[in-house]
C-alpha cells in the first residue's frame, strides 16, 4: 500500500520512536515530583521548550505543550474570549477553518458571541480586505489558518496581521500552523500573530502532544483547571515522552523544511499537470499552494468510491480531512470555495510525504487511470 495521507498522519521519523521509548523507560517519574529524578524529568521539558522555541524564533516561556492542536485552537479560541470577554464579544475567523477553530467558534456563538465567518475567494485564498473590513472595536480574536488542511491553500497573513492590529490594535491574531509548519516558512513576528498552534504528529513527531504559542502579554483563560502545570495555563502531568519527542520532530521537520519543498514541489506539480488532463476532473488546488497538498474533486462521483477503488489498487488517499471524512456530507470547504454540492461532495485529497519517490508517482498516475476507467468515469479523452 502507498500511502498519500501525508495531512492527516506522518511516520514517526526513528529518532522519535527511540525517543519516546527511552524516555518512557528511564524518565517515568512525574516532572512536578521534588526528588531527583521528577526533577531530571522537569528538565527534558525545559530543554524541549527551549528547542521548540528556537525553532519558532520565540521565547521558551511563550510556548506551552497540550495534547494537539485540537486543544492548541480549542484553548487560543475560548481561552483568549472567556479572558477578553470585557473587551467585546466578536470574532473574525473564516468559513474554511480546521473544525477544531470553526466548532470552537460555533460554540461561542451559541453563547452569544458574534461571529464573522470570511467566505473565500474561489481559489481557495482569503482576501485580507474581506477579514479587514469586519474588524470592529469589539473584535476580540481573528483566527485564520496558515494552510488549508483540505486543498492546501496558504493564506496571505503577512497583509492579514498588518491590516488588522493597524485597524484594532488590542485584538489578538491567532494561527493555526498545523499544515504549514515544516512545509513554508514561519514568521510569527512578520505575521504579527499572538497565538500560534502546532501538532507534532503531521511532522512525523508523536500523537497526543501539540504546542501553543502565546505571545509575552497575553492571558488567555485556562480551560483545563487543577495543577499549576504549563505555568496554569494547561493542567494535567505532562506527557513527557511525547513532548521530548515532539520538540525532536519540531526541530528535524524545521531543519529539512527547504529540503522537504525541494524534493516535493516537482513531484506535486506533476500530479497537477496529470490530473488537469482528465477532463472530468476538477482541481481545487493549484502550484501556489503547499508543496504536499494536490485536490481535486470528481462532479457526481461520491470521494469515498473513488477512494475506495484506489485502496483497492494499492493507494491509500483521503477524500476531505481525517477529522470530516467520517461525516459523508459535502466539503464545508469546498462548500465555502463556491464548489456546489456535487464537486464538493466527490473531493479527492492526495498528500505527499518526504518519502515519495517518481517511481510513487507514476504508479498512482497509474492507479488513478485505472480507477476512472473502472468507474467509467471517462468516456473519452484519456490514453
Ligand atoms: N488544524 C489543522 C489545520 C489540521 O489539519 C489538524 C489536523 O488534522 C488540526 C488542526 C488538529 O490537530 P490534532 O490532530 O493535533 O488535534
Amino acid at each position: 500500500m502507498l500511502y498519500w495521507d501525508y495531512a492527516a498522519a506522518t511516520p514517526p521519523y526513528e529518532e522519535v520512536v527511540q525517543t519516546m521509548e527511552q524516555i518512557m523507560k528511564l524518565h517515568y517519574a512525574n516532572p512536578s515530583s521534588l526528588h531527583r529524578a521528577g526533577v531530571e524529568a522537569g528538565k527534558l521539558i525545559r530543554r524541549s521548550r527551549e528547542v521548540c522555541a528556537a525553532a519558532l524564533a520565540v521565547k521558551p516561556e511563550e510556548l506551552l505543550f497540550t495534547s494537539g492542536a485540537t486543544e492548541s485552537n480549542n484553548l487560543a479560541i475560548k481561552g483568549a474570549a472567556l479572558q477578553y470577554e470585557g473587551r467585546g464579544r466578536h470574532i473574525v475567523t473564516t468559513e474554511m477553518e480546521h473544525p477544531s477553530v470553526y466548532e470552537s467558534c460555533l460554540q461561542l456563538q451559541k453563547r452569544g458571541w458574534e461571529i464573522s465567518f470570511i467566505k473565500p475567494e474561489r481559489t481557495g485564498i482569503v482576501d485580507p480586505d474581506r477579514v479587514a473590513a469586519a474588524v470592529r472595536r469589539d473584535t476580540v480574536l481573528v483566527s485564520v489558518m496558515h494552510v488549508n488542511n483540505e486543498v492546501g491553500t496558504i493564506q496571505p497573513l503577512r497583509e492579514i496581521g498588518n491590516l488588522i492590529k493597524s485597524l484594532n490594535s488590542r485584538v489578538l491574531f491567532h494561527v493555526d500552523g498545523v499544515q504549514g509548519y515544516g512545509k513554508l516558512s514561519v514568521s510569527l513576528k512578520e505575521w504579527k500573530a499572538d497565538l500560534y498552534s502546532l501538532s507534532p504528529h503531521k511532522i512525523r513527531g508523536p500523537r497526543g502532544v501539540g504546542l501553543l504559542y502565546v505571545k509575552e502579554g497575553v492571558m488567555l483563560s485556562p480551560l483545563l483547571t487543577g495543577g499549576s502545570h504549563e505555568d496554569g495555563l494547561r493542567a494535567g502531568t505532562e506527557n513527557v515522552p511525547a513532548i521530548v519527542a515532539a520538540a525532536k520532530a519540531v526541530r528535524m521537520s524545521g531543519e529539512q523544511r527547504e529540503a522537504f519543498a525541494d524534493r516535493l514541489t516537482p513531484l506535486r506539480d506533476r500530479l497537477l499537470h496529470f490530473l488537469r488532463g482528465i477532463p472530468e476532473f476538477l482541481l481545487n488546488s493549484n502550484e501556489d499552494g503547499a508543496p504536499h497538498i494536490v485536490h481535486f474533486s470528481y462532479p457526481g462521483m461520491k470521494g469515498e468510491v473513488m477512494a475506495r477503488k484506489l485502496e483497492e489498487l494499492g493507494m491509500a488517499v483521503s477524500t476531505q480531512s481525517a477529522c470530516s471524512s467520517l461525516l459523508a456530507e459535502p466539503s464545508r470547504v469546498l462548500l465555502s470555495m463556491s464548489r456546489d454540492v456535487s464537486a464538493a461532495s466527490g473531493g479527492i485529497r492526495i498528500s505527499l510525504g518526504d518519502i515519495h519517490t517518481e517511481a510513487d508517482v507514476t504508479a498512482l498516475e497509474q492507479a488513478i487511470m485505472t480507477a476512472v476507467q473502472a468507474l467509467k468515469i471517462v468516456e473519452g479523452g484519456m490514453k
